[in-house]
């Protein structure tokens, strides 16, 4: 019997017409992925093509159902200990597909599925490229997302075949390409149905080896070739491609700006110098930190696909049925994703006016996904039929799960989840509660193990996790329900034990109340925002709790205090500002100025709030960092230790996906990793002298720091 080692991925027959058909299908493995094991096969399968003479041409096919070649195996790629190995690995991978580019005889790439990353390279260095019109015939070169360039020849091959512009396009940002985007690039030559794809690309084969078609050239339109096909034109391209990329990502991403460089070496020495820089750079860029994040997440999230949410074995419940209460900003939010993943939703309001409003919603989403083309009108008018509305219970009785987004009072969820269990005799009741403990919910239950939390996060038609709060009665049925649940949604889902804030909305307000404490000190709105976004948050502190809504954050910092005392209380710059009634951007007051939804500058009516007057105190980058990071991370790390948090994983990838915390730092736990437990329990005690109360360091962190401990791991793999 064959092994997996043993067995081949890659398989060859020879048609009559002495066309061969290549089939990559990797034994026992959902996917196909490129490793330097196949580096071998490739190279017989490549001998046999050359020194057979009854074979014409060929044609590379997938043997799966989903997927072309999906790239690099990610595991390989992590246990790289070297930036001289991972250049090595791109080098041989290069000269692999230099070999397929220069074969004599065509070779036709028959695409369906996934074909991304060095799974794209692969084809780019066939001789023709036929790709089935099919949702899930997806072309990426997401390889700076992972802190890499394309390491194959891609950053060479791709700007030949579809222009400089578009090249950067898909390389610098990591984009997922559709069939008919794909055709009209260039990136494709053929774009057919599915069910003739292998037919359509045998023709091609036999077609290119009568020379009756001669291999692909370069297309793109005038105005790009005017300004890509001389010296001076491509160097205001690559200058605007490097100020975006410095705009997007503040100098924090290697990646891309290294990927500008490799291409224009490229263009101006000649592609065997364009790949020497390519390799090299992927070798330098393999060994960095934001390299090993953010693979570190890759591989995190792809572990919470997995994860059932709970330790027995208990299988969720099928949901097919979804009751919302409350369809204002949150519940149409989850009505909207909820349809476009085959939901049927139902929605009860106070008037018909609101849920023709949440309706609304749901239908502008869709009609969005349309004019993208990710939606047909008849998909979008198939997801719209499913969600219908009215001011009673009517439709909530087959009802597997109820979720409520009604107003923010305990009282009101009472009623609302009395009323409901009234009426959906099996449904599980989830509240999407920002900041109310699930038990006290759960108190008006009189099935209380099937009450839980699903906290979902603002816009929810883009932010990717969903908090699943289990209180202490919540059964493991129900969390399973749930959690399956969000993934149908297309959530990530991380599961967290109740309490006040739960995970997120807790990490949050210290370092929320922090930046309200500098403004105390008299420093000014823009430098605390300033300096957030230099850490690399996507906007500053000010900024969120402006978009957030003053009114809400108020609430939630209550109950913070509530439940944590002192080191929670609200700074008074903070306190007073709410108390003005000002509400942030939605009334178009806040911290910030606003005029026709555009934001202006800070408002400096502001600043006769804050407890200092006269002259405003500056402050380094630094220091604001340190006094709202700091106590960010020890506040996850106290999370750790109350079992809030089931993992530091869940709590990196809750911080990155829930509040945007910069990916390339991996998250709070990783944060801390890379500072030491022992330099941040000094620093944190540093703050805690001058700031009595606020910064005192976690008791795990301590004992991390006296024992010489870290959180992951230092060397080998992230998890
Ligand atoms: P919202 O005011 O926009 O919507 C609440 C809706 O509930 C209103 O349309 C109201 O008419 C309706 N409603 C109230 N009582 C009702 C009842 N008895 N029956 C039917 N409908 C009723 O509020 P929102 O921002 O969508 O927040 C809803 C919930 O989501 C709150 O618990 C909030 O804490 C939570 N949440 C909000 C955010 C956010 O950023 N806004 C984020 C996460 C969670």
């Amino acid at each position: 019997m064959s092994t997996p080692e043993t067995t081949p991925s890659l398989t060859l027959q020879v048609d009559d017409d002495g066309i061969a058909l290549i089939t990559f299908d990797a034994p026992h493995a959902p996917i196909n992925a490129l490793n330097s094991r196949l580096t071998a096969e490739f190279e017989q399968i490549f001998a046999q093509l050359e020194g057979n003479d009854a074979i014409r041409a060929a044609v590379l096919s997938s043997g799966k159902a989903d997927t072309w070649i999906a790239g690099a195996d990610i595991e390989e790629l992590v246990s790289i200990a070297s930036a001289a190995d991972a250049e090595a690995l791109s080098r041989s991978g290069q000269r692999m597909l230099d070999r397929l580019a220069a074969l004599h005889k065509p070779v036709v790439a028959a695409i369906h599925g996934a074909c991304l990353g060095g799974g794209l390279e692969v084809a780019l260095a066939c001789h023709w490229r036929v790709l089935s019109d099919h949702p899930k015939s997806v072309c990426a070169l997401p390889e700076v997302q992972l802190g890499l360039l394309p390491g194959a020849g891609g950053t060479q091959r791709l700007p030949r075949l579809i222009g400089l512009q578009a090249a950067l396009d898909l390389i610098l940002t990591g984009k997922t390409v559709r069939p008919r985007k794909a055709k009209t690039l260039g990136l494709i030559d053929d774009l057919v149905h599915p069910a003739i794809l292998r037919s359509v690309a045998l023709q091609r084969a036999r077609e290119l080896a009568a020379r009756q078609r001669s291999r692909t050239e370069r297309k793109s339109g005038p105005t790009a070739m005017l300004l890509e096909d001389n010296p001076v034109g491509r160097a205001v391209v690559f200058r605007q491609a490097r100020e975006q990329v410095l705009k997007k990502t503040r100098g924090a991403y290697p990646g891309p700006l290294a990927a500008i460089e490799v291409v224009a070496e490229g263009y101006a020495n000649g592609i065997a110098r364009g790949l020497d820089a390519e390799a090299r750079a992927f070798g330098r860029l393999a060994v960095t930190d934001v390299c090993r994040e953010l693979t570190f997440l890759f591989f995190a999230t792809t572990a919470l696909k997995k994860d059932t949410g709970i330790e027995s074995d208990t299988i969720p419940r099928p949901v097919h049925r979804l009751g919302i209460v409350g369809g204002g900003f949150m519940g149409a939010g989850i009505a909207s994703v909820a349809v476009q993943h085959d939901t049927l939703v139902r929605i009860k309001e106070a008037s018909l006016e609101r849920i023709a409003g949440a309706i609304g919603v749901v239908r502008e989403g869709l009609d969005e996904k349309r004019r993208k083309r990710r939606l047909t009108r008849l998909a979008m008018d198939d997801a719209l039929a499913r969600v219908s509305g009215g001011t009673d219970y009517t439709g909530f009785t087959r009802a597997d799960v109820v979720i409520e987004a009604v107003f923010e009072e305990l009282e009101v969820k009472h009623t609302v989840l009395r009323e409901v269990e009234a009426v959906a005799a099996r449904a599980i009741f989830a509240s999407n509660t920002s900041t109310i403990p699930i038990a006290r919910i759960a108190e008006a239950s009189s099935r209380p193990e099937q009450v839980v939390g699903m906290h979902f996060f603002s816009p929810v038609q883009k932010m990717p996790l969903l908090e699943v709060i289990a209180a202490p009665a919540t059964s493991d049925e129900t969390i399973a329900t749930v959690v399956a649940f969000g993934k149908q949604l297309g959530k990530t889902v991380i599961v967290v034990r109740d309490g006040p804030g739960f995970y997120v909305n807790r990490i949050l307000a210290p370092y929320i109340n922090e930046a309200g404490a500098l403004l105390d000190d008299g420093v000014a709105i823009e430098a605390i925002d300033q300096a957030l976004l230099a850490y690399g948050f996507p906007v500053g502190p000010i900024t969120l709790l402006d978009e957030v809504g003053l009114d809400i954050a108020g609430k939630s910092g209550a109950i913070m205090v509530e439940a944590f005392g002192d080191r929670m209380v609200p700074s008074r710059t903070l306190t007073r500002v709410i108390e003005s009634g000002r509400t942030g951007r939605k009334a178009g007051r806040g911290f910030y100025t606003y005029e026709d939804g555009e934001r202006g500058g800070p408002d400096a009516a502001i600043y006769a709030m804050t407890p200092v007057q006269g002259s405003r105190r500056s402050a380094t980058a630094d220091e604001i960092q340190e006094r709202t990071v700091l106590p960010m991370l020890n506040e996850a790390v106290r999370c750790l230790e109350d079992g809030v948090l089931r993992s530091t994983r869940d709590g990196d990838v809750g911080a990155v996906f829930g509040i945007g915390f910069p990916p390339f730092r991996g998250g709070p736990f990783r944060a801390i990793d890379a500072i030491g437990a022992a330099a941040l329990v000094r620093r944190l005690e540093a703050l805690n002298a001058r700031f009595p109360g606020r910064f005192a360091p976690a008791a795990r962190l301590r004992d991390m720091a006296a024992r010489g401990e870290r959180f992951y791991p230092s060397t080998g793999k992230p998890l």
